[in-house]
């Protein structure tokens, strides 16, 4: 039987599509860095990579230079993430039309955190955009952008229920949102269940579920606590006791995401965005067990020389 699993087929790789998400580096050595992991994960063709926006724009000069630098370097579409905190219309707006000039066309648009830390009460700017979907309506009204907007499998930790928080996914769609990417999660049930409720709610954009690889479970469980998504306690079991072992902590890690990644391909699911935290060892080894594969052009070789894996030595 087992041979008949949908994600054993050896077409799989042509079926599953994939994006990646940096964030914009503070250092020379972090810039490397990044250009490592961007180069590494480049060959496999991904849909597009995403750049994040520091809390109340902090990165937004940074933000932007990486994506350009993308877009310029590389042969993959590059999104920037753009939030509406701390700022008015006029701000965001002249934000908006800087990335456009110079070429920039994809948007992750999100409300942003609240200046003062995430899960703390949010206060819009008086004159500026109150939410994510009126952001996505903004940018809209100053170019045909390619849009992404926050999906959350658990509920946002501000909405009150998950009427109200699909309602507002309705809402960023109605404005023009192409995909939803969604916040991390580990028990694909819930994802599942979230989706057929955003179904039923008529809403039928790709959500796509974002996928965090566990590099160092102690910052992932911290993040997850404050941004409302749940830690089941099995996942916190195989992580015990690897704080001071960080290579089987990073074998566990590929073993944690396969397993969620090869269950959701199961469940029909063809779409994929990784966090990646500018890494690109466990992504690219995820990829590589979905079927992705390095596309390389070959070199020219002359006539003259033989072709590898001829008999010719
Ligand atoms: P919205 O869609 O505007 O609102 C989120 C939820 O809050 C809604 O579902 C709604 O139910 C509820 N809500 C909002 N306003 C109200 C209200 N007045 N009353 C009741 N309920 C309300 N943050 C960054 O700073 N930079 C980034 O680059 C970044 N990238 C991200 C990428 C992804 C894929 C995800 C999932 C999140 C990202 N975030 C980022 C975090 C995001 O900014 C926060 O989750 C933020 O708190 C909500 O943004 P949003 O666009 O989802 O907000």
């Amino acid at each position: 039987m087992n041979q008949f699993r949908f994600s054993r087929r050896p077409d799989i790789g042509d079926k599953v599509r994939v994006s990646f998400e940096f964030f914009p580096p503070k250092t020379d050595e972090m810039e490397a860095r990044l250009w490592e992991t961007v180069k590494r994960l480049e060959p496999l063709k991904p849909n597009f990579v995403s750049v994040t926006y520091g809390a109340g724009g902090s990165t937004r000069e940074r933000t932007a230079r990486t994506v350009r630098r993308i877009l310029n370097e590389t042969s993959i579409p590059a999104a920037a993430h753009l939030t509406c905190v701390g700022a008015t219309r006029e701000e965001v707006d002249a934000v908006i039309r800087d990335y456009f000039a110079t070429g920039i066309k994809r948007f992750v648009a999100l409300r942003g955190d609240p200046a003062s830390g995430v899960g703390q009460a949010y206060t819009p700017h008086p004159g500026g955009y109150q939410n994510g979907a009126e952001l996505v309506a903004g940018l809209k009204t100053i170019a045909d952008f390619d849009i992404s907007v926050a999906a959350y499998p658990e509920k946002h930790p501000e909405s009150p229920d998950f009427a109200t928080d699909i309602e507002m996914l309705k809402r960023k769609v109605d404005n023009g949102a192409k995909r939803a990417i969604t916040q991390f999660f580990f028990d694909n049930d819930l994802y599942e269940r979230y989706v057929e409720r955003v179904r039923r709610a008529g809403i039928y954009i790709p959500i796509v579920p974002g996928i965090q690889p566990v590099h160092n479970f102690r910052q992932v469980a911290n993040f997850a606590s404050r941004a409302g998504a749940h830690v089941p306690a099995w996942l916190a079991e195989r992580f015990e006791g690897l704080d001071n072992d960080p290579q089987t902590h990073m074998l566990v890690a590929s073993a944690v995401a396969a397993e969620q990644v090869l269950d959701l391909v199961e469940r029909g699911v063809g779409d994929f965005h990784f966090y990646t935290m500018n890494r690109a060892d466990l992504v690219f080894a995820i990829c590589h067990m979905i079927g992705i594969r390095a596309q390389q052009t070959a070199p020219e070789v002359p006539e003259s020389q033989p072709k590898a894996g001829s008999a010719a030595a």
